[in-house]
């Protein structure tokens, strides 16, 4: 069998992560932050760990501000929701996940504004054309770091020095390059990250959260999930300080046990090496699908500008069908179709179909990318 489908959720995971979960559910088990017991507190040293592991990760100076979620699109939406009252005025770009789109979209309906900024048809984005949209009452910019859809990545650091020069809010969301393409909180300018846990960060799923710039002041940003934290029990007010103020409710810790190893996996591997070995994969799928005849790639058909996430369609042939040969005539699994993601293939000119989507990961080999373009040339070829 083969798994390509590293984009939608990374498959396998590092053996420690295994051995982690295991060893929390086995001999932990209790829940961080309450009850001031031995297992309590060490369930609340795995979370801290956890926390520790992410800073270090996105760069951030204090662990306390990375605070954890159920995955990307909560902590999404805790920073869309949180900034952007009636009558502001939001931008964002015409690459986005519907875990964006869609709580902008909601939000439009209670008054927000909003401005889509379009990007070529291979998804880049000449971040001057999003300094036009920014308005006196711009209260947020939102951007993937990398597409979904065509692993297309966006020029963040340009759009973070923009963000700071006009003094707006900048949201990253890295659901596809954390953990495999370089990113520094501090120096791409990023006020708000938002991250999956169960990506490129290789851990379990119901795992994410939103990473906090230090300089970023967390009055402007209020509480999506309000609960008991163990914190100031006395009070029926939310705790006004990090991470509390975000984490309201018995977390994921078995997940977040998950994480911190997954994470340190990582770290010890090195996200430049990472990056690197899915570069070279990437590489080797686009230059071999691109001689298949009747195979059109989409995005940028360059390693180096886009993550491991390849999507093509052939001439006069199903995307839902493609994808399910591949996995019953060769055991390959992938994505077909528009991947939350319509307004990303609006811009590729993918749309009603969508595409199929070949994305390898951490663990992904070039034996397994040339068996997969063979399979693909064949299907190809029975046209
Ligand atoms: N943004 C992008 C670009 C994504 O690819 C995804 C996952 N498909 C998300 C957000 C949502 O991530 P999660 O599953 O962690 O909510």
């Amino acid at each position: 069998m083969i798994y390509l489908d590293n984009a939608a959720t990374s498959w396998p995971k590092p053996d420690t992560v295994h051995e982690a979960m295991l060893g929390y559910m086995r001999d932990v088990g209790a829940n961080p932050g309450r009850s001031g017991h031995r297992l309590a507190n060490e369930a609340e040293r795995i979370r801290l760990d956890a926390r520790e592991a992410i800073a270090e990760l996105f760069g951030v100076k204090d662990p306390m501000r990375v605070v954890f979620a159920y995955n990307a699109t909560t902590a999404l939406n805790l920073a869309i929701c949180g900034l952007l009252p009636p009558g502001a005025h939001a931008v964002t770009t015409g690459m986005e996940h519907n875990a964006v789109m869609r709580p902008l979209r909601a939000l439009e309906q209670q008054g927000v504004l909003l401005s889509v900024v379009p990007c070529e048809p291979d998804g880049t984005l000449d971040p001057q054309a999003l300094d036009e949209h920014i308005r006196p009452v711009t209260r947020l910019i939102v951007a993937n770091h990398a597409s979904n859809v065509c692993g297309t990545v966006l020029p963040i650091h340009e759009l973070g020095a923009l963000a700071r020069q006009h003094g707006i809010p900048f949201l990253v969301d890295t659901a596809q390059t954390g953990g495999c393409w370089p990113i520094d909180l501090r120096a791409d300018n990023i006020d708000l990250l938002a991250f999956s846990g169960h990506k490129g960060l290789l851990g379990p799923t119901g795992t994410g959260g939103l990473a906090i710039h230090d300089d970023f002041d967390i009055d402007r940003l209020p509480a999506l999930v309000c609960g008991g934290t163990g914190s100031r029990s006395e009070h029926e007010q939310q705790p006004d300080f990090l991470p509390d103020k975000y984490e309201g409710g018995t977390p994921n810790i078995v997940g977040l046990a998950g994480l911190a190893a997954s994470v340190r996996y990582v770290l010890d591997r090195g996200v430049d090496r990472i990056c690197e070995h899915e570069r070279s994969l990437t590489r080797r799928l686009i230059d071999d699908l691109s001689s298949i005849a009747g195979l059109r790639l989409i995005g940028t058909r360059d390693a180096r500008r886009q993550t491991a996430a390849v999507s093509f369609t052939i001439d006069g042939q199903s995307v839902s069908e493609i994808a399910r040969e591949l996995d019953e005539r060769f055991g390959i699994m992938c994505r077909p179709g528009l991947h939350c993601a319509p307004r990303a293939h609006r811009t590729l000119g993918t749309l009603p179909e969508g595409t199929v989507r070949l994305s390898p990961g951490a663990f992904s080999t070039a034996q397994e990318i040339d068996q997969t373009v063979e399979a693909v040339a064949r299907l190809a070829g029975a046209e």
